[in-house]
């Protein structure tokens, strides 16, 4: 059964015209006009199953859980609305208010958790049974108010059907070629489901520009503006738009001095695009030829020719989530081994670092979604390594089909969210134990493993950094995690998106520790968050001894273009003056001028 929502919406729409600017925080460099094509979630297909008496009351619980999420959603899109001018806020504000009203004390619940219990439908059937009657009842009468209302269960009776079947639905196929995707919020799933090269480019009213939607758009080098909470508001599909994702604009509906101006600057973009890309097979090197190593991190297997392009020196965080990710089942040792391989052997001897399972927080699957749960806070719940020692067999298809692929290349094993020593000294029992099985199935495996490393993106590791170096063969930063539990600020939440400053002191320091440490224990050490393939942080990185910089393939170039204006000796006078400062803006300020002085 297909549910499909009435026309009133659109013509509330339409009837907001003309030239709109908007405002967001720019997540993926790149200019693109084009036709927008608003992602429409509405089309849900519902399967209808008839629940057994024993089962009913998990289905009213799942009920339950659906109206709890669909309810955060609504407040988190309302806390968003704050930032619009204020009749818009209001007006938003107003409608979201009643919306989450209608999931807390409403026809459209009851009836639901009625047709569960007495009709022992299913929870999504029940809402779309609902839905349809409230429907039926309005259809008759011909006033616009009541028009309207129907309209309005309809809209938070399929958000709450949405969050009932989880993110599976089929609207991201049908994006046309070149289009402007505009959607409320696209998840990392949604975007290991987009084709780059086909869609032009995406614009969302929530998300963060550090957040792993915004990793994944920079990784498939799809400019995005994210964080755009007026986008919702007044659009047709249809509808020309400019997206500026270097400066956060977005422009609905230009006129023709806004196409020229625009233009221009799409223009100048793709010539310095151009240029970058003429400097590939020059050497990673600063001017005082001390070489540095820039490898790629990669989110899907898609991404290997780009970084082969972009002159990459290896892979320095492969996330392995993408094999997790749109799937209703755990993919097992081979079909794990067959994807890994592949990668490893198009990169032939560049060494390529393969991240174990880093599902958790924002990055979500499907099949294992049930037994995670949500947790009251999924940053600080089961993520990384966690999980993997909770789930060992999990750990044990990963790392069998990482020690399967290694046969092919050159690689290395790192472990996400490490805290403590014991944490790696259990995945590397569970490592040498996968090994014995695979040697006694017959499979080659050499006597030396392949070093086996952690992530330092919590505080805590960092700050027990020389007793980690007794258990792990290398080690690489994360910043973005880094910076989110040092600061306590959510990565990936654009309300306190300003307040993400991987300036702050508190990580320079963190970051120049474990750089110390590593040299101290003489282990290989790489940054892989975020902050390494911003230019901006290049001088910071190479005066505090960094030699291995990991980032989207799209940053390989401006780092390296960064990194051959500088000069070793200088950068380590510049961050020592650095990092005796306290006062981020003020760190800000001279690394602009550092940078500068270039
Ligand atoms: C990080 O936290 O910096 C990192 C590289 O890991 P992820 O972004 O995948 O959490
Ligand atoms: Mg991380």
């Amino acid at each position: 059964m297909q549910v499909t929502p009435q026309q009133t919406d659109q013509s509330k729409d339409a009837l907001v015209t003309g030239r709109r600017m908007i405002a967001g925080l720019g997540a993926s460099g790149g200019i693109v006009i084009g036709r927008a094509f608003v992602l429409d979630r509405q089309y849900i297909h519902v399967i209808r199953q008839t629940i057994p008496a024993d089962r009913i009351e998990e289905e009213v619980s799942a009920l339950h859980r659906g109206v709890d999420d669909s309810i955060e959603q609504l407040r988190r899109l309302k806390s968003q609305s704050g930032a619009l001018e204020a009749s818009a806020s209001d007006e938003l504000g107003f409608l979201l208010d009643a919306y989450i009203q209608m999931l807390t004390q409403s026809r459209l619940l009851r009836g639901a958790e009625e047709r569960i219990r007495q009709q022992k439908m299913n929870a999504v059937w029940a809402v779309s049974d609902v839905i349809d009657s409230i429907a039926a009842q309005f259809s008759g009468i011909k006033d616009r108010y009541i028009a309207a209302r129907a309209a309005d269960i309809r809209e938070v009776g399929l958000r709450l059907m949405r969050c009932l079947i989880g993110e599976t639905d089929r609207a991201l196929d049908n994006t046309p070629s070149g289009a402007i995707l505009i959607a409320e919020e696209l998840s990392p799933a949604d975007m290991a489901r987009l084709q780059p090269g086909n869609v032009g480019a995406f614009v969302t009213a929530i998300g963060g520009a550090e957040g792993h939607t915004a990793i994944m758009a920079r990784a498939l080098g799809i400019p995005a503006v994210l964080g755009a909470a007026d986008i919702i508001r007044g659009l047709s599909g249809g509808d020309t738009v400019i997206v500026d994702g270097i400066r956060g604009e977005v422009i609905l509906r230009p006129t023709d001095a806004d196409l020229t101006l625009y233009g221009k600057r799409r223009e100048e973009w793709l010539a310095a695009r151009a240029k970058l890309l003429s400097q590939r097979d020059l050497p990673s090197e600063t001017r005082d030829k001390v070489q540095i190593d820039l490898h790629a991190n990669i989110e899907l297997p898609v991404e290997v020719s780009t970084v082969l392009q972009n002159g990459a020196s290896g892979i320095g965080l492969l996330r392995s989530e993408f094999m997790f990710m749109n799937k209703s089942y755990l993919p097992d040792e081979e079909e794990q081994y067959q994807e890994l391989a592949g990668i490893v052997s198009q990169m032939k001897d560049l060494p390529v670092t393969i991240r174990t399972l880093d599902i958790g927080g924002e990055k979500l699957a499907v099949a294992l979604q049930n037994e995670m749960g949500s947790g009251p806070n999924p940053a600080l719940g089961l993520r990384g390594v966690r999980l993997s020692l909770r789930r060992e067999d999990l750990l044990e298809a990963q790392l069998a089909a990482i020690l399967r692929a290694s046969l092919h290349g050159r690689v290395r094993v790192l472990v996400p969210m490490v805290v403590t020593v014991a944490e790696m000294v259990r995945v590397r029992q569970v490592y040498h134990r996968v090994a014995d099985r695979l040697r006694d199935q017959g499979h080659n495996i050499p006597p030396e493993l392949p070093p086996l490393g952690a992530m330092i993106e919590i505080p805590a590791a960092a700050l027990s950094i020389d007793a980690l170096a007794r258990e792990c063969d290398f080690f690489a930063i994360g910043t973005n995690d880094l910076t989110q539990y040092t600061l306590a600020i959510d990565r990936s939440d654009d309300q306190v998106a300003q307040s993400y400053d991987p300036l702050h002191p508190a990580i320079l320091r963190l970051i120049h520790e474990v750089s110390k440490a590593s040299k101290r224990n003489n282990i290989p050490l790489s940054v892989c968050g975020e902050m390494a393939g911003d230019p901006r942080y290049t001088p910071l990185f190479l005066g505090m001894g960094l030699r291995n910089l990991s980032m989207s393939p799209g940053s390989l170039l401006p780092v390296k273009q960064r990194l051959r204006r500088l000069d070793s000796r200088t950068s380590e006078y510049q961050t020592r003056q650095i990092l005796d400062q306290w006062d981020p803006a003020r760190i800000a300020v001279m690394l602009d001028d550092f940078n500068d002085l270039a």
